[in-house]
């Protein structure tokens, strides 16, 4: 009776993992069929002057609308991504299309694309964005890539190399989710970025929590001593936008700016 017992409670285990298995596998289906047939979107949005009001630049932000289950969050379907081996293509497709998009937009509007960590490790990551830009012949100098400190966890050289020969193009190099991981200061002293943009759990709190305006403050601080950008995500809220602008801070991005949007949709926002 005990071994009929314990083979039944490990069959419906099993069959547990089975169910989580096979939705995880579903998925991951879908993502292939939705890259093959271009059912991923990016949209765009607005990093805009916090002294002007005026849009400095868009950074793009990849969709994918399942048929079936509606709107999927990045924060699912790029992890999805990275395991399944499919982030190259994925971030191939994302800078090949933002940079024909940005071509459109007014010279003096920069584009933000986001960068994978396995983007660095695997890819031929220079390659992939020197031919981006030149396919859509936009200039380098109008492209800034986001990158979190994941990247600069890697071991070995080729982090460090990989970024001082983007920026020897003149591309921007930007310092994404500031704050969230170890933040090691040695990060921005050792690599060339141009930019770091504090991360939007910070601004969010910072009307509630001393300690979050406290950390605000010393990354303005730093950011202005070493010549950086410092850009403030999730800006929801005017009342925060007056009090980063005075702390220094200048360049902000959040819904009252404008959500991010289908390319046609921009100039019906700015
Ligand atoms: P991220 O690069 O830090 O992008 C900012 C996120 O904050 C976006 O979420 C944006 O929609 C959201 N956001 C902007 N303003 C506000 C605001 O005022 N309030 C709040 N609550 N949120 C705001 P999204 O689009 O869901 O993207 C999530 C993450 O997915 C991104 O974080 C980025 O890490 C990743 N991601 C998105 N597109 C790509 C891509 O093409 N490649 C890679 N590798 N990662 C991507
Ligand atoms: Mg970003
Ligand atoms: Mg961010
Ligand atoms: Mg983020």
């Amino acid at each position: 009776a005990a071994k009929a017992e314990k083979r039944g409670t490990c069959r419906s285990f099993e069959s547990g993992m089975d169910a989580a298995a096979q939705e995880k596998t579903r998925l991951e289906i879908d993502f292939r069929k939705a890259l093959q047939n271009k059912e991923l979107r990016i949209h765009y949005q607005p990093l805009v002057n916090l002294e002007s009001g005026a849009i400095e630049g868009y950074e793009a932000l990849l969709r994918w609308h399942h048929p079936v289950r509606g709107d999927i969050s990045p924060d699912v379907f790029i992890p999805l991504a990275e395991e399944m081996g499919l982030i190259e293509a994925v971030g191939r497709y994302v800078l090949q299309t933002a940079c024909r998009q940005a071509t459109d937009w007014p010279e003096h509007i920069k584009l933000a694309v986001n960068v994978s960590p396995l983007q660095f490790r695997n890819g031929n990551l220079i390659s992939t964005v020197i031919g981006a830009l030149s396919a859509a012949n936009l200039p380098a100098e109008r492209l800034e890539l986001e990158i979190t400190e994941a990247v600069l966890m890697e071991k070995g050289p080729r982090p460090a190399a990989i970024i001082r020969n983007l920026r020897a193009f003149g591309i921007g190099i930007s310092l994404d989710d500031f704050g969230t991981g170890y933040s090691s200061l040695s990060y921005l002293l050792n690599y060339p970025f141009t930019k770091i943009k504090i991360d939007k759990s910070f601004i969010l709190k910072l009307q509630h929590e001393d300690r979050s305006r406290a950390v605000i403050r010393a990354v303005i601080g730093l950011g202005k001593s070493l010549g950086l950008t410092v850009t403030a995500e999730g800006i929801e809220d005017p009342s925060v936008r007056d009090y980063l602008r005075d702390e220094g801070c200048m360049q902000g991005q959040g819904f009252l700016f404008g959500r991010p949007a289908a390319a046609e949709e921009l100039s019906a926002q700015a």
